[in-house]
């Protein structure tokens, strides 16, 4: 049965490096990955840690077929990769998507580049399903399956980051993680991107009080999103990429602070599912 149902559930919403802590367990320790349903089509926006249990939910569910899109290659976005169940099953076809790196070739490269000895033991020829290489240079608009346009955008961050806009059936859905700001401007190439988007996902790595202590780290703040969603009449708010070391209390208290000022503001956490 078809349906126009368009949602994301996040299966890792961590920032940086994947953490164990007792104090991250409501929010999860996982680094990015999102599930995006597109009426029957399942979408995936980056291979962190979170990779492995949704695949593993993939295979269960009897899907056959996805698309993987990455933001970059910087490990907290592609350390769960190997691990994906699909692609060690024949009847599965994936087709990976990738924009930020130069050159011909280059999601192959950047795959073949991670997994390969002394690093990992085993290349991609291991994989079993019919896997798909697929090149875009930024601002490209893809269309990866009937119904879907996917605009994408150059994010300020260290050795080129993806930033996405899906829409399907009338809607939209953005992924802006990693990315950075200049204090006290708003990024307004940004503000462009997600004007009046239904749903915004954004690097809300640090708090503004942190910020000029990491300025030059690649990564912006939830209160930055929150202005961004308010110049671009974005109508749904969800901070992502959590600094390791942001306990589950501390990030309670910026959904209580993010509630006060945006009423449509979530805290990423695995597991959270928001349909628009
Ligand atoms: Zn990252
Ligand atoms: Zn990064």
């Amino acid at each position: 049965m078809t349906t126009d149902q368009f949602s994301v559930r996040i299966w890792g919403a961590r920032g940086t490096v994947s953490s164990s802590d007792e104090t991250c367990r409501k929010y999860g320790g996982n680094t990015a990955c999102i599930e995006m349903c597109c009426g029957d089509e399942t979408i995936v926006f980056d291979a962190g840690s979170g990779l492995r249990l949704l695949g593993n939910s993939m295979v269960n569910n009897r899907i056959k077929r996805t698309h993987i899109f990455f933001t970059h290659c910087h490990y907290d976005h592609i350390s769960g990769f190997p691990f994906f169940a699909p692609f060690y099953s024949p009847d599965w076809q994936v087709d990976l998507w990738s924009g930020h790196l130069e050159g011909p070739d280059k999601t192959q490269r950047m795959i073949r580049e991670y997994m390969r000895p002394p690093f990992f033991p085993v290349g991609p020829q291991v994989f079993s399903a019919d896997v798909n290489y697929r090149d875009f240079e930024f601002e490209d608009v893809l269309t990866p399956v009937k119904g879907v346009r996917i605009e994408t955008m150059s994010l300020n961050h260290h050795d080129g980051c993806v930033g996405y806009r899906i829409n399907f059936s009338g809607r939209s859905i953005c992924y802006i993680t990693d990315t950075t700001h200049t204090l006290g401007e708003i990024d307004q190439n940004i503000v462009d991107f997600v004007h009046e988007t239904d749903l915004m996902i954004y690097d809300a790595t640090y708090t503004d009080a942190e910020f000029p202590q990491f300025w030059n780290f690649g990564h912006s703040t939830w209160e930055e999103g929150i202005r961004i969603c308010q110049a671009a009449g974005v109508k749904r708010y969800c901070t992502f990429h959590h600094r390791p070391s942001r306990p589950d209390d501390d990030l309670d208290d910026i959904a209580t602070a993010a509630r006060k000022i945006f009423p449509q503001s979530h805290v990423g956490r695995e597991g959270l599912f928001i349909e628009v």
